[in-house]
């Protein structure tokens, strides 16, 4: 594995100015406030910078960053604020059953608007919904006896869509929802789901509950209700049938980022706590000198470097066009596991200035336990690894 060139660290080190100048002010406001005007304000400085449109190709109005320089980018905005990260992450996971659908007709008419509305005071975003009230884990791992709720029927010309999506990150910002659903909710959802472009705004399709987050509460999660939303034909994206599929490739890919999300709150953890640990005196000595501290302070740093490595191999095997839900998984679960031991060593580091709001060790450790919950939990990530292992060495 190579590590990112001269031309990738200057784009890391731009990321990180943007991070400072415009999501570190913003930070506990958007924490306390997830409503306020301030997080349009980050939107739109994000869109009119190419920080939402990262990862997406030039062609498409993007900034066209390689999956590594990605990974770097959404570090440095997660080590300011994971939940911010996910405002503008969660963007491109709404786009990307359009873009791995292969259908030029949708990316035209779907990705389109949305990078061109990045250009004004108005920009628009997309958002995923696979989960639903009693398909969580059961979607992501193709349970064989999971049974999905959204249902999708066919009608002459399109597809009429009824149900209810639940947690899903931007769902109230956004202008286009891909939506699962499944043909027949007794079926094994490996064969009976397909994917589908909604435009916010179509008839039946609304907005239910906002969920009141625990962390990265930047980032809105909310319920999608489906009424007798009607879309036509060319807003199937993929196959007929080909959901599960779609939704494991997205994951494939979909993991490192955020595994390099979690990465960059278990860094801010650890440097908060190393730049404590150096000024704060008890015992006679800066408690950075005290074995207790070092040695939590090493793991602390060990950790960071080894979740930073799986980021990088795992971001390097979609660079190189082969993304492996493997190593995704490995590097998500590690880099998750890792930002909350580090959130937790943070605030024991700072004694009962960590407990304390204002310094804002406490949120990374909200921020972080989410981590370990979306893109599945770190448990349905451990099978899937095992599956995989299990899969190449039979
Ligand atoms: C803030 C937030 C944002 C999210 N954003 C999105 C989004 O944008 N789009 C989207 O579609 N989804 C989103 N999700 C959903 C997320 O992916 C799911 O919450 C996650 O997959 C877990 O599903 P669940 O909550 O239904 O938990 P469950 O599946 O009910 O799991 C509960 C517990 O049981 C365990 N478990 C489940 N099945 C098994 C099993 N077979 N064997 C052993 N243990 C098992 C799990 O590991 C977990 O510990 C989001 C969730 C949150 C909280």
């Amino acid at each position: 594995m190579m590590g990112p060139s001269p031309e990738q660290l200057e784009i890391q080190q731009w990321a990180r100015e943007f991070a400072k100048r415009e999501i570190a002010p913003r930070a506990l406001l958007l924490d306390k406030d997830p409503e306020s005007p301030e997080r349009e304000a980050l939107l739109r400085a994000g869109a009119k910078a190419g920080v939402l449109g990262a990862s997406l190709p030039e062609f498409l109005g993007g900034a066209g960053h390689d999956p590594l320089t990605g990974a770097l980018v959404t570090e440095e905005l997660a080590a300011e604020c994971s939940g911010c990260a996910v405002l503008f992450g969660a963007n491109m996971l709404g786009l990307l059953p359009v873009l791995l659908s292969g259908n030029l007709g949708a990316i035209e008419r779907f990705v389109r608007p949305i990078t061109q509305s990045w250009e004004t005071d108005a920009p628009k975003l997309a958002a995923l919904a696979a989960t639903e009230p009693d398909a969580g884990s059961d979607f992501i791992q193709g349970h064989p006896r999971g049974r999905m709720r959204t249902r999708v029927e066919k009608k002459d010309g399109g597809y009429v869509i009824n149900g209810r999506k639940v947690f899903i990150s931007n769902g109230s910002l956004a202008s286009l929802v891909t939506v699962f659903a499944t043909h027949d909710p007794n079926a094994p959802i490996r064969e009976s789901t397909s994917c589908f472009a909604v435009p916010a705004g179509t008839p039946g399709f609304s907005v239910g509950q906002v969920f009141d987050k625990m962390g990265q509460r930047a980032a809105p999660a909310v319920e999608l209700v489906f009424d007798d939303v009607v879309v036509p034909d060319e807003n199937r994206l993929g196959n007929e049938g080909g959901g599960f599929a779609l939704n494991r490739l997205i994951m494939s890919v979909t993991r490192t980022p955020i595994a390099a999300l979690s990465l960059g709150i278990a860094r801010s953890a650890y440097e908060k706590a190393l730049a404590y640990a150096r000024g704060r005196v008890q015992g006679g000595g800066p408690i950075a000198g005290h074995q207790a501290v070092e040695i939590m302070l090493a793991d602390m740093a060990i950790r960071v470097e080894a979740a930073r490595g799986l980021v990088w191999r795992a971001a390097s095997a979609i660079a190189a066009g082969k993304p492996s839900l493997e190593l995704s998984s490995m590097a998500k679960t590690f880099a998750s596991d890792s930002a909350v031991a580090n959130s937790l060593d943070a605030i024991q580091i700072l004694g009962g200035y960590g407990y304390m709001h204002e310094y804002g060790v406490e949120k990374l450790l909200r921020d972080a336990k989410l981590t370990q919950i979306y893109e599945g939990t770190n448990q349905i990530n451990r099978f899937e690894i095992m599956e995989a292992i299990a899969a190449t060495s039979a």
